[in-house]
């Protein structure tokens, strides 16, 4: 590979907590080693329309504590067309970009690998999603934050559950991955955890009615993963409403204040490691590559299979939801 020069850095998809400590990391490390920072903003959007300006050491001072993204994020549309993608390209030579670091979901690194394999153009990738959802990586970027978010909010609806003979639904975020949900209903002592992952094996609703919801039991909480697949918590409650109805159920959909808050200092530690690695990464000529972690130690997986491969949930954690709500 070319001497490499200049780094472009964007956020895409989905925001996530942490965001910005990794962009911070990204940018001093590549500053560290020699490399000059291109900031682009709106994710590939920003590509596209050269929304991209030179960064500093300073432009990311003070965001470490921040939610949310300096850089902004968004979904473009143009980057799915090879004549969006052609326009991304242009830009990029424009401005003299030599490597990209993307940080964001499943969807921007898909993104990421399509473009890197199109153009022959180095990319390494971050993992920032609340999701959990990338396999190869023990934990994304805004995980952790959003769990700790989801357990305050529970404890508070608990506070006022404990009073009635009440169901409750709680949903949280997840597209299609249950994490957030399960470890979240750990975390708060919830009585059950309603996932997509297991939802053809077994009718989740009838076990948690039959095992888990006892009259004598003050309020149930249920965490429920949004999930076309499940129907949400409001698919559950329909549910009870018409199979069950001498429950009385409830609903509450968390929604976007999953997403925002200062990251914990998991997150911010993650992100920092994550983005110094993908400077590590690109100076050893690595490409098409998602910085994950396991064990602790910071791995290389290639797009391909952080992309296509389901991430399998831990059973045992299944297991000891099921004892502990007993
Ligand atoms: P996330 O990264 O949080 O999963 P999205 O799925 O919305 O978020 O993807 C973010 C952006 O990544 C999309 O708006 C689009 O610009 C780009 N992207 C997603 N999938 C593809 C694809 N198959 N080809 C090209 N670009 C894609």
């Amino acid at each position: 590979m070319a001497e490499m020069k200049c780094i472009g850095i964007l956020t895409s998809g989905g925001d996530a907590p942490g965001m910005n400590a990794a962009i911070r990391a990204v940018t001093r490390a590549a500053i560290y080693n020699g490399i000059e920072v291109k900031g682009i903003y709106r994710g590939y959007r920003g590509l596209l329309t050269g929304e991209i300006v030179p960064f500093k050491t300073n432009n990311v001072s003070n965001i470490i504590q921040q939610g949310g993204t300096i850089l902004k994020t968004a979904r473009c549309l143009e980057f799915l067309n090879p004549e969006g993608r052609q326009k991304a390209y242009g830009n990029i030579q424009k401005e003299g970009i030599d490597a990209l670091v993307v940080i964001g979901g499943d969807g921007s690194l898909t993104g990421a690998r399509i473009f890197a394999q199109e153009y022959n153009f180095p990319i390494v990738g971050l993992p920032g999603t609340i999701d959990n959802d990338l396999y190869g990586t023990d934990t994304t970027i805004g995980y952790d934050t959003a769990l700790n978010t989801i357990m305050q909010a529970v404890d508070k609806i608990r506070d006022t559950a404990t009073s009635h003979e009440r169901l409750f639904f709680i949903e949280v975020m997840g597209r299609d991955a249950g994490f957030l949900a399960l470890n979240g209903a750990i975390a708060s002592g919830a009585e059950a955890a309603i996932i997509p992952e297991i939802w053809t094996e077994v009718d989740q609703l009838e076990e948690l009615i039959k095992h888990g919801f006892r009259k004598s039991k003050n309020s149930s909480i249920v965490l429920v993963a949004e999930s076309e697949i499940t129907g949400g918590a409001m698919g559950m409650a329909e549910r009870v409403k018409k199979e069950y109805p001498e429950y009385d159920v409830r609903v509450t959909i968390l929604g976007h204040l999953q997403r925002g808050g200062s990251p914990t200092a998991i997150d911010r530690i993650l992100a920092s490691r994550m983005g110094a690695a993908a400077i590590d990464a690109l100076m050893e000529d690595q490409r098409n590559v998602m910085i994950g972690i396991q064990n602790d130690n910071i791995v290389y997986v290639p797009f391909s299979k952080a992309i296509k491969n389901d991430k399998p949930i831990n059973r045992d954690l299944l297991n000891t939801l099921r004892i502990l709500s007993i």
